[in-house]
């Protein structure tokens, strides 16, 4: 049974009612934890915030842009201040660039690259020195993609960034596992969320092609994601490190 009383967990990207990072973070919440949520869009992420509270649980919000490394220290400092400690980072904050190589500037790479992968790195890194430093282990969960596991057109700059986020879990997992501070990647299919409505409409043919894919022919709903963020958050996950874990309706099987 999970039960993440008394635990502190963090997660970023958590402003959208229906997104990945909401859905973790209810769950956790309904599971006993205390929830600081950030976003860039401090007004709808403090409005979850709000509605965490109303249903009697304990939840703070703040503005954070995820790629700006001084950031971080602030949100560190806000999370202590308000909770005392962080066991639980859930990266989750995430931005989706399909262009096809004749098409995608060198911006729009290393603005997909610095949103969904420099932000991992620098989160990692900021949880790990402050789990370390409270000495009690803690769990660091990674949002990578099914596309960080198999090519797709159009997914070259978005699946190189989740294919980053899977290898940097692994390798820094082994960093830290002695510690027990533990870190694995999720790697959703396609789940119904803002990103995904934005994807479509950016480019159909990555859609049909994914969804013709899915064996279980439906797409995930973002609860099915939050679930599996909560068990790794938990104890029941005491001894899982350094691995990923594939929510996708099949798709990869
Ligand atoms: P979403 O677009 O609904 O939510 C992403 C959130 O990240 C938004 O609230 C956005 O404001 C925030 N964000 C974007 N850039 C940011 C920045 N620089 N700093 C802080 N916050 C920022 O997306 P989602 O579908 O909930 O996806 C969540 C994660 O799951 C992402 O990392 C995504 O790549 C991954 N994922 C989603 C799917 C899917 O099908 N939805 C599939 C595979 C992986």
């Amino acid at each position: 049974m999970i039960d993440l009383s008394g635990k502190v967990a963090l997660v970023t990207g958590a402003a959208s009612a229906g997104g990945l990072g909401f859905a973790g973070a209810s769950i956790m919440a309904a599971q006993g934890a205390s929830l600081f949520l950030t976003d860039l869009d401090g007004a709808a992420v403090e409005a979850r915030a709000a509605e965490l509270r109303a249903a009697g649980h304990k939840a703070a919000a703040m503005t954070q842009d995820v790629t700006d490394e001084a950031q971080w220290d602030s949100v560190r400092d806000a999370v202590l201040a308000e909770f005392g400690k962080i066991d639980i980072l859930v990266n989750n904050a995430g931005i989706a660039v399909l262009r096809h190589m004749n098409e995608i500037t060198a911006a729009e790479w290393h603005r997909q690259i610095s949103v969904n992968l420099d932000s991992v790195f620098l989160g990692t890194r900021m949880a790990m020195a402050q789990m370390r430093a409270q000495g009690q282990g803690g769990s660091i969960i990674n949002l990578s993609s099914v596309a960080g596991l198999f090519g797709l057109p159009g997914c070259g700059a978005y699946g190189a960034s989740k294919g980053g986020v899977r290898l940097f879990t692994k390798s820094v997992a082994l960093e830290v596992a002695a510690e027990n501070i533990r870190i694995n990647s999720i790697h959703p299919g396609m789940i119904w969320t803002d990103m995904q409505k934005v994807a479509i409409a950016d480019n159909k043919d990555v859609y049909d092609q994914l969804v013709a894919a899915i064996p279980m022919r439906k797409l995930g709903e973002p609860k099915d994601i939050g679930n599996m963020v909560a068990f790794l958050a938990s104890d029941e996950a005491a001894y899982i490190t350094g691995a990923e874990f594939v929510v996708d309706g099949g798709m990869v099987a």
